[in-house]
């Protein structure tokens, strides 16, 4: 077996992390380049959040971003989507710079977020109501991504009919109602339980399989990090900074079994490895 690639940061030196190119891949879709955010609280106080990241994302890949709690993955996230700017470097997404929300980007966050009083399809087409999208081809859509989502049958009802599950399913099937090049999701599944949790892993999978989106996950759970990516980009304390990156060399389509797989377990360890390494160098 393959021993995890591993590539920790010159703390010594105080290099960047190189990103490492994967291996006979196309060149990148997102493109983050040396992106630096740093917040002015009310109190006056600044907020250093991320500090001279940098990653290139081949197309059609699932990355997954663990780190400390409050260390900046959101914040990056909200700046790939353009949802929030840079205060210094830039994103790219297909050669062009990312300056504000942008059609080929589609977004889950872990609070699915549905408008209570709206139905499953009326949800999942919201972006028809902001983009003036085709109706009768965007609902035709809809109904075939409720279906890809296993909420077939649930077209008619409201949010608060569905498990927290199924409403994180509705918001997948929002989230690409456009059909977006690229997935960022935020913790999507960190609310909801274990077994669920695991099931939606499994479904996340197949679904990529499907569809091959590229992905920006951020998540708390190693395992699930594990699982879902080709890569995982392991985030040191605020201000966020790359503290090594481990390449996932396991088969897919990967199964539920897996999860529990000594091969995973290896990849785990060298992300928790990472991320202890991460926290004691403050
Ligand atoms: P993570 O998602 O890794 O938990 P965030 O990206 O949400 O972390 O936040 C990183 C840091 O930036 C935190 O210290 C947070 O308090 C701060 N922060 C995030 N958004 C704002 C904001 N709008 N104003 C001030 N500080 C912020
Ligand atoms: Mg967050």
């Amino acid at each position: 077996m393959a021993a995890p690639a591993m590539v920790a940061l010159d703390a010594v030196l105080g290099e960047k992390i190189a990103n490492p190119p994967m291996t006979g891949q196309a060149p990148a879709l997102i493109s983050i380049q040396k992106v630096s955010k740093t917040f002015l609280a009310v109190s006056g106080a600044r907020i250093e959040a991320l500090q001279q990241v940098s990653l290139e994302i081949p197309e059609g890949k699932f990355i997954s971003l663990l780190g400390p709690s409050g260390c900046g993955k959101s914040t990056l996230l909200r700046i790939v989507a353009g949802l929030e700017r840079a205060t210094a470097g830039a994103v790219r997404i297909g050669g062009s710079e990312v300056t504000g929300p942008n059609a080929g980007v589609g977004m889950v966050f872990q609070r699915a977020v549905l408008f209570p009083w709206w139905t499953v399809l009326e949800n999942v087409l919201l972006a028809t109501r902001i983009q003036s999208l085709d109706a009768r081809l965007m609902r035709s859509r809809a109904q075939e991504l409720i279906s890809l989502m296993g909420l077939g049958g649930f077209e008619n009802s409201y949010p608060r009919e569905l498990s927290g599950g199924m409403q994180q399913r509705a918001a997948i099937a929002r989230a690409l109602l456009h059909d977006p090049s690229v997935l960022l999701m935020d913790e999507p599944f960190g609310a909801l339980d274990a077994m669920t949790r695991e099931r939606m892993d499994v479904e996340l999978q197949s679904l990529w399989e499907a569809r091959r989106k590229t992905v920006i996950f951020v998540t708390h759970s190693i395992p699930e990090a594990v699982f879902l990516a080709d890569r995982v980009v392991v985030f040191s304390q605020r201000p966020a900074t790359i503290a090594g990156i481990v390449d996932v060399d396991l088969p897919r389509p990967r199964t539920i079994g897996m999860l529990d797989s000594a091969q995973l377990g290896d990849y785990t360890r060298a992300c928790r490895e990472l991320l202890g390494s991460a926290s004691s160098s403050l």
